[in-house]
């Protein structure tokens, strides 16, 4: 199978202005709607009421932390033609809460109602193809490059892969996340054991980096063209999945906060979108600066804004999908946000409930639980922003965390 999915974006359309600035604000108590039901809907629907506006979620599942919360759950799929029009019956606007939602009814949505983002924007950030060809198109504007890559569709790219993409990592091109759809890899032959092992699915090898750290930057844009950035978060993965964020980044540097803010400020407008975005940046050995990948929505890096910003990034994609003006990305407190994952739940194979008592206890701790009821390992199940005076409080009060609920720091 060739890959087309590079052609398929339309990136001239994408930097067209989406709707006339004169589009009038979608004020409260109106409804607003949101594609999927995960905990990225459940907090956003939060941040939406607490303006006023009422919630409507579109999700298959029936009982999902967004639903939980909203005034009302659309029980169907994401496709499903009738529930796409009740969102448009209802709602004066829609957003997505996960980067592969359908793009196809994201534009269906958007001939009759205001979308942010748009299937253009969501559509680039869901084919890792897409994305790349991105980057590397506005690279002089954003001055940022990806990490070397090669398309990987047949027997034949493994066959011709340099050996200075070598060792790299072999990613499915579409639906990885945590980690999830990728394989590292030394050899030809250990890209060819991958690639089959992955079904033979197309694939992108990109060479392995030299990591010193891994930031995200925040950003939001609204119809009219005006965007924010939150200030840098670094971030801590452990097992492909994040385990902290900590802003102000310990080892980011004031040059390479800029030049990564200055990077999402041109992407995000070079990709004409309206929402919040986070991009994903590696910090190399060597001080260099790469992009990595971009979510279409608010981000796991992000949650530290509920606690520790002006404008939480929920309440940020509240503004920018009601055509409102964008909220002060400033933030008020030093803060460590740590990954609940259900791995706290279990003390070897035997079930233990959280002493949530002892970790509220510590000084500007904020819990935040997702409503989920079956814990699992490896499955996000809330999260703790810990905000102080300073980010050594911020961090003391995080390790007492990690020591009551059994999680090496
Ligand atoms: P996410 O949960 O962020 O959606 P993902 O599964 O889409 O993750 P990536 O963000 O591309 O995948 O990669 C996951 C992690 O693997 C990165 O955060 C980084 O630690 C590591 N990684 C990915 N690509 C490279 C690379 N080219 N060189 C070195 N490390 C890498
Ligand atoms: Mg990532």
């Amino acid at each position: 199978m060739k890959p087309d999915t590079a052609q398929r974006v339309d990136f001239a359309a994408l930097a067209e202005p989406q709707f006339l600035p004169a589009v009038p604000s979608a004020n409260p108590p109106t409804w607003l709607g949101v594609m999927g039901g995960g905990q990225l809907g459940r907090m956003f629907a939060q941040a939406a009421q607490q303006m006023g506006y009422q919630v409507v979620v579109l999700e298959p599942a029936a009982d999902c932390p967004a639903g939980q919360v909203a005034q009302r759950l659309i029980n169907a799929g994401y496709t499903d033609g009738p529930a796409l029009d009740e969102l448009v019956a209802q709602c004066a606007a829609v957003t997505t809460e996960f980067e592969n939602v359908p793009a196809d009814s994201l534009a269906r949505l958007a001939q009759q109602i205001f979308v942010a983002p748009n299937a253009a924007g969501v559509s680039v950030a869901q084919d890792r193809i897409a994305e790349k060809t991105f980057f590397v198109g506005c690279a002089e504007k954003s001055g940022v490059l990806p990490a070397p890559h090669k398309v990987i569709a047949t027997q034949a790219d493994i066959d011709a892969i340099g050996d200075e993409l070598l060792p790299g990592i072999l990613k499915t091109v579409r639906m990885g996340y945590d980690g999830k759809g990728q394989v590292r890899v030394a050899s030809r032959e250990d890209v060819r054991a991958a690639f089959e092992s992955m079904g033979g699915v197309t694939c992108l090898l990109e060479k392995m980096l030299p990591l010193a750290y891994e930031i995200s930057v925040l950003t939001a844009r609204g119809v009219d063209g005006q965007s924010v950035v939150y200030p840098i978060a670094e971030n801590v993965h452990r097992d492909g999945i994040l385990f902290t964020t900590t802003v102000p980044g310990p080892n980011v540097t004031a040059e390479c906060a800029k030049k990564a803010q200055d990077a999402a400020t041109a992407i995000v407008a070079e990709l004409g979108y309206v929402g919040v975005l986070c991009i994903e940046f590696f910090v190399l050995t060597d001080g260099s600066l790469v992009v990595n990948e971009m979510a279409p929505r608010p981000h796991n890096s992000g949650h530290y804004t509920m606690d520790a910003c002006v404008t939480s990034q929920f309440a940020q994609q509240v503004r920018a999908m009601a055509r409102l003006p964008l909220g002060d990305c400033r933030q008020h407190s030093p803060a460590v946000m740590l990954n609940i994952l259900g791995d706290v739940w279990f003390e070897g194979d035997t079930y233990r409930e959280p002493s949530w008592d002892k970790v509220v206890a510590l000084p500007g701790a904020n819990l935040h639980l997702y409503g989920k009821d079956d814990p699992r390992p490896g499955r996000k199940m809330g999260h703790v922003t810990f905000v102080g005076h300073t980010l050594d409080d911020a961090r003391r009060q995080f390790e007492a965390a990690c020591a009551i609920l059994g999680i090496a720091p």
